[in-house]
């Protein structure tokens, strides 16, 4: 049967480009004749039964702003029965055909509990951690990615005037790609994260290498998953080599902020193809990008797969320091 009302919400974390992705699935959604709905505050907001009808209007302007205009949620309501049941209930009541949901891990989860109770969902990897392992990139990373890199270029000026060292906490869970990324984007010195096996004692060494070498500055980038926190770092670099440094936690500013064009064109296309995968019939599918091609496949398989090795960028990071 034509699904002819589909439905769309943000969820978990807000990351830059998701309002790309909700205007791509509005308009997708209207010029394939649906009837499209917007659902605010995320799985909160079915629970509520929060849903607005979209036109095309109401996704203009939006497409450059960070954040997410339907509002999102962390809701531990969806998560008991009665809040699920109330969720699947307002479903059928705004009679959804299907649902395209924009959010990280957890999110990708609730979506596969509402599958499993025969809702038609389509995931969009919406997280700024690009912790998802189905997916080369997650909608906002590479924003995030840009904003640490301006940061580290800052802090990195300061360092060199003053011959500090410079300790930077950098967003993305258990996983190290913003820390990585944005390290070899901007020449960091030391690279701290959960995949890498640096001891204080290593990280104190370099430290040392690096100054008799002549460098002024002196970057350590530490993910906020790596198995020692800013403070540890500080207070073993302080005591083992008598240096001074200062901690800088980006925080949330990475999270913010007008998403770059590569994170407006793929959410723009996920967007598209999330709605064009709940036309053909398809019931529980997780849409992502590998090799610069847009996909789509089974949201429980992608969800049991592992993060590939970031063997060659660590290696790469560890040269050009
Ligand atoms: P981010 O990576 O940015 O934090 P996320 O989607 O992983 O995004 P979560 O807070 O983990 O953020 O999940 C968002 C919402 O999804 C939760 O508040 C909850 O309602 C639902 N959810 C999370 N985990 C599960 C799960 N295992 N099963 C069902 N629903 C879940």
């Amino acid at each position: 049967m034509a699904i002819e009302r589909i439905a769309v919400l943000t969820s978990g974390g807000d990351s830059p480009g998701m309002n790309a992705a909700i205007r791509a699935v509005v308009r997708t959604g209207l010029a394939r004749g649906l009837k499209v709905f917007g659902v605010r505050h995320g799985y909160q907001g079915l629970v509520n039964g929060e849903f607005i009808p979209m036109d095309s209007f109401m996704v203009s302007d939006m497409l450059q702003r960070g954040g997410t205009g339907l509002f999102t949620a962390r809701s531990k309501e969806f998560m008991t029965e009665e809040g699920f049941r109330r969720a699947l209930m307002m479903l059928e009541s705004f009679k959804i055909d299907g649902l395209v949901v924009i959010g990280g891990d957890g999110s990708m989860r609730g979506a596969l509990d509402l599958a499993k109770h025969g809702v038609a969902v389509a995931g969009l990897p919406g997280t700024i951690d690009n912790d998802l392992a189905y997916t080369d990139y997650t909608i906002g990373f590479d924003t995030a990615v840009n904003t640490a890199v301006n940061a580290i270029g800052n802090l990195r000026d300061t360092s060199s005037a003053h011959g500090m060292v410079t300790i930077v906490e950098l967003m993305g869970r258990h996983c190290g790609d913003i820390a990585l990324f944005a390290g070899i984007a901007s020449g960091g010195d030391i690279i701290v994260m959960p995949e890498t096996e640096y001891s204080l004692e290593d990280i104190c060494r370099e430290v040392v290498e690096g100054r008799n070498a002549g460098k002024l500055h002196c970057l350590i980038l530490v993910a906020e998953g790596a198995p020692f926190s800013c403070q540890d770092i500080k207070e073993a670099v302080q005591e083992r080599t008598g240096m001074e440094s200062r901690i800088t936690v980006l925080g949330h500013v990475q999270r913010g902020g007008s998403p770059t064009a590569f994170d407006r064109i793929l959410a723009s296309r996920l967007g598209a193809h999330g709605v064009d995968a709940l036309i053909e019939g398809k019931k529980a599918v997780a849409v992502g990008i590998r090799n610069n091609e847009i996909f789509d496949m089974d949201m429980a398989k992608a969800l049991e797969m592992k993060r590939p090795e970031r063997t060659e960028l660590i290696r790469l990071g560890e040269i050009l320091k």
